[in-house]
Order: C-alpha cells, then sequence, then structure tokens
C-alpha cells in the first residue's frame, strides 16, 4: 500500500513536460497582453513561435501549473529578447560625433541635452551641441535655451544653412576648440518620408558619427515597425532610446524595435526634466510589457524551494554517512547550475567553513558542468552507483555517448574522487558532533 501511496505522490509531485497544448493555452493569454503593451503583430507573432518552440518538452515544476510555467519561460525570453542596456559608444577620435535621429516630437532635441548633460557631469566630458533642425522655427533657439540650462555649450546660430553645413561647422568647430563631443541634434517629420530621410543620410555622410541614436516615443505602436526599419535601413542606427516610459506606456515599441533592427535600447527617457534619463534594465521593461509580475514571482519562488529542499536532502544524506555515488555527483552539479555556485550549494550543508576553500580550488564552471552533465548521464546506472567499474574501454564507451573525450572523462571521475574525499571530511565532522551544533 505504501508504495501505491508513494507512487500516486510522484506523480502528483512531477507534473512533467509541458505539452504543445499547454504551451498553446499559456501562449493564447501572453500573445493578448502583448498586443494590449502595443508590441507590433508580426513581432507578437515571431516572437510566441519562438518561445513555443523553446517551451514545449520543458519540465514544469511541482506546485505551479504549466500555464504559470509558460509565462515565465515568455518573461525569460523577453528579457533575453530585450538584451543588456548598453553604454553610449565614445569610441572614436574627438570629437565623437552623436547623431540623434527620429520623428518629430519623439523627444530628440530634449534626449540631447539629456546625453550633453550626463556627459559632462557623469564622464566629465567637454560637450557641444548643435541643432540641424532648420525646418521648426524656434527649434534652434529650443536648444540653445537647454544649453543655458545645463551649461553645456551650443554651436553659434548662423541663419540660411543647411543641416550638413550646420553639422560640418559643428565638428570643426568641436576640433578646433577641443570638445570631446559633439551632439547633433536633427530635425525630425511627423511620419517617415524620403526628404527626411535623405536629409538624415547627408549629415550621417558628412560627419560619421560614432552613434546614431534613433529616437522613439515609448507610445509609439504599431508604427514602431515602420519607424524603426526605414531608419535603421536608409540611415543605419547603432541604438534605440526610448522616451517617455515615465507615462502609462507598457512599452511593446521597445521589443518591436529591439526585434525589428536587433540594435540596443541604450537609454530610456522618463520624464520632461533634463535629469531624467535613465540605464536601460531588460527585466524591468520585460515586466511592465508583460504585465504578468505575480506568476513570473510566483514560479521563481517555486524554483528556490524545489532547489533548497534537493540541496536538503543530500545534506540529510551525507549526515547519515551513506556513500556518495555520482548520481549523487550529478545531481549536485545540477543544483550548482541553478544555484550559481559551489558556494551556493556547500553553504547549506553544516560544519563545511573549511572545506570551502577546496571546493574553490575545484574550479567549476557553467559550461563544464553541462558537459559534465553529460557524461554522467551516458554511463549506466550500475556505473553511476558503483563507478570504479568504469575502466579504460568503459570511459571511451562513454566519452562517445556523451560527445566529449576520454579526457575529460578522466578529470571527471577525478573530480569525482575529490568529492567524495571532502564528503567523508563532512561526515567526519558529523560525527565528531559539531555538525548537529553547528559549530564549525
Ligand atoms: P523632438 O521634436 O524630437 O526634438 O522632441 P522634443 O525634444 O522637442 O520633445 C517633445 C516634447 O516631449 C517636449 O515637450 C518634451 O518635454 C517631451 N519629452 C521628451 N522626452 C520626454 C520623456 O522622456 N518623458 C516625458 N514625459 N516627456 C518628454
Ligand atoms: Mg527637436
Amino acid at each position: 500500500l505504501t508504495g501505491r501511496l508513494g507512487d500516486i505522490f510522484d506523480k502528483l509531485r512531477r507534473r512533467g513536460a509541458l505539452s504543445e497544448e499547454d504551451v498553446n493555452a499559456a501562449l493564447r493569454e501572453v500573445r493578448v497582453a502583448l498586443l494590449e503593451a502595443d508590441v507590433a503583430l508580426p513581432v507578437v507573432k515571431q516572437f510566441v513561435n519562438q518561445v513555443k518552440e523553446r517551451a514545449i518538452g520543458q519540465e514544469v515544476l511541482r506546485s505551479i501549473t504549466p500555464g504559470q510555467q509558460v509565462i515565465k519561460i515568455v518573461h525569460d525570453n523577453l528579457v533575453e529578447m530585450l538584451g543588456q542596456g548598453e553604454e553610449i559608444n565614445l569610441n572614436a577620435a574627438a570629437p565623437v560625433p552623436i547623431l540623434m535621429v527620429g520623428l518629430q516630437g519623439s523627444g530628440k532635441t530634449t534626449s540631447t541635452a539629456k546625453i550633453a548633460l550626463r556627459l559632462k557631469n557623469r564622464d566629465r566630458k567637454k560637450v557641444l551641441m548643435a541643432s540641424l533642425d532648420v525646418r521648426r522655427p524656434a527649434a534652434q533657439e529650443q536648444l540653445k535655451v537647454l544649453g543655458e540650462q545645463t551649461g553645456v555649450a551650443t554651436l553659434p546660430i548662423v541663419p540660411g544653412q543647411d543641416p550638413v553645413a550646420i553639422a560640418r561647422r559643428a565638428i570643426e568647430t568641436g576640433r578646433r576648440e577641443g570638445y570631446d563631443v559633439v551632439m547633433l541634434d536633427t530635425a525630425g517629420r511627423l511620419s517617415i518620408d524620403e526628404e527626411l530621410m535623405a536629409e538624415v543620410a547627408a549629415v550621417r555622410d558628412a560627419t560619421k558619427p560614432a552613434e546614431t541614436l534613433l529616437v522613439a516615443d515609448a507610445m509609439t505602436g504599431q508604427d514602431a515597425v515602420t519607424v524603426a526599419t526605414n531608419f535603421n535601413d536608409k540611415v543605419g542606427i547603432t541604438g534605440i532610446l526610448l522616451t517617455r516610459v515615465d507615462g502609462d506606456a507598457r512599452g511593446g515599441a521597445a521589443l518591436s524595435m529591439r526585434q525589428i533592427t536587433g540594435k540596443p535600447i541604450k537609454l530610456l527617457g522618463m520624464g520632461e526634466k533634463i535629469d531624467a534619463l535613465e540605464a536601460f534594465h531588460p527585466d524591468r521593461i520585460a515586466g511592465r510589457i508583460l504585465g504578468m509580475g505575480d506568476v513570473v514571482s510566483l514560479v521563481e519562488k517555486a524554483a528556490e524551494t524545489i532547489d533548497k529542499e534537493e540541496a536538503e536532502k543530500l545534506a540529510r544524506k551525507m549526515e547519515k554517512g551513506q556513500g556518495f555515488d555520482l548520481d549523487d555527483m550529478a545531481s549536485q552539479l545540477k543544483q550548482l547550475r541553478k544555484m550559481g555556485g559551489m558556494s551556493g550549494l556547500m553553504g547549506m550543508l553544516p560544519g563545511i567553513g573549511k572545506i570551502k576553500n577546496q571546493l574553490k580550488d575545484a574550479n567549476i564552471d557553467d559550461g563544464v558542468i553541462k558537459r559534465q552533465e553529460a557524461i554522467i548521464s551516458s554511463m549506466t546506472k550500475k556505473e553511476r552507483k558503483h563507478p570504479e567499474l568504469i575502466k579504460a574501454s568503459r570511459r571511451k564507451r562513454i566519452a562517445a555517448g556523451s560527445g566529449t573525450s576520454v579526457q575529460e572523462v578522466n578529470k571527471l571521475l577525478k573530480q569525482y574522487d575529490t568529492m567524495r574525499g571532502m564528503m567523508k571530511q563532512v561526515q567526519k565532522l558529523g560525527q565528531k558532533g559539531l555538525m548537529r551544533h553547528g559549530l564549525q
């Protein structure tokens, strides 16, 4: 009877792998969330398909539903897709030209001043700003005022010059007067047009900017694809600055633009104030786009609990003085990978202080761990219980089976010996009763 009950509990605990139905059902919800966040439709489709492929077959943690698991997978993929924030690239001969492009009203002029102020205050750079906007009557004045507010120099206004001439004059002035950076603020249009693109491309050719930032409003909806594609194809952008992230928009434009151009989102505009500029953190934007933060943190908690339970199980086994075999090593390796390091796991074993240093010497990293797991899973059950059986011919077979080399198999077995030695030390400590009292 206990056996049968055990079976049932086991089944309840292991929910198994995600089926296509589980994944499809959850992704329907995700699709709606992404569209509501104003991610462009083609981007939603592409992203959802990508995640679908990855999700099917992944194991579901116990205590959460398959749907919740899928949402966590979606979230992680979203973070990955959005990419890490990057700094402004100043890797060029001074004066480094930075070109600001985008539609009218997207926040180019404001962002030009924000970046200039940041470079001046944080990086101690000498910055010159120039407005190439000869269309809107007060545009050059607007930048001049911002320059006065921030204490950043602006290029003197000469009426009648075209954008390329102003840009050339800005670079020349920058060179002559020893500026580190020259920020070029261009004119925009309400929508993409050929004339705008030609003008911006001409400025680009005349100045060879180190950085061409596409400034885009976080509220840009389905248009994000057109805007990003056009600027990237016709001008060639190096990064994206998303503005009005302080507003209500869920920020789907970030995903659309990133997916379409493959260019990093570098900075976020967080308000009208001149210091409202922030670095980009993919997890924050991902949470905002998906809007399912509760589910994500629930799954993270569940994963943590399971890691802890497994580590404790192993610790109990060690404490009882049972032998440490290759199955235990495999489960340890898995833990290690999940918990980001030997010390995370060993911290849970009592009385281990001085052994920790030895473990550091063992020097196990992520890629190596995955290969080691592959090696162990290419062994038979018997071999895992009795590693001493694994002689030369078996080593060859295991290497072939795991796609590794005999040297790597040898190394793993040696590592196993070392670990077993350490476990014995732990057990000895335990028997002396030190463990029970929590002394080191
Ligand atoms: P441009 O036409 O691209 O040069 O846009 P502007 O820089 O002139 O900005 C247009 C308007 O958007 C101005 O009123 C700015 O104060 C405002 N703005 C720019 N960036 C942000 C931002 O990050 N948040 C908010 N709330 N407003 C912004
Ligand atoms: Mg402007």
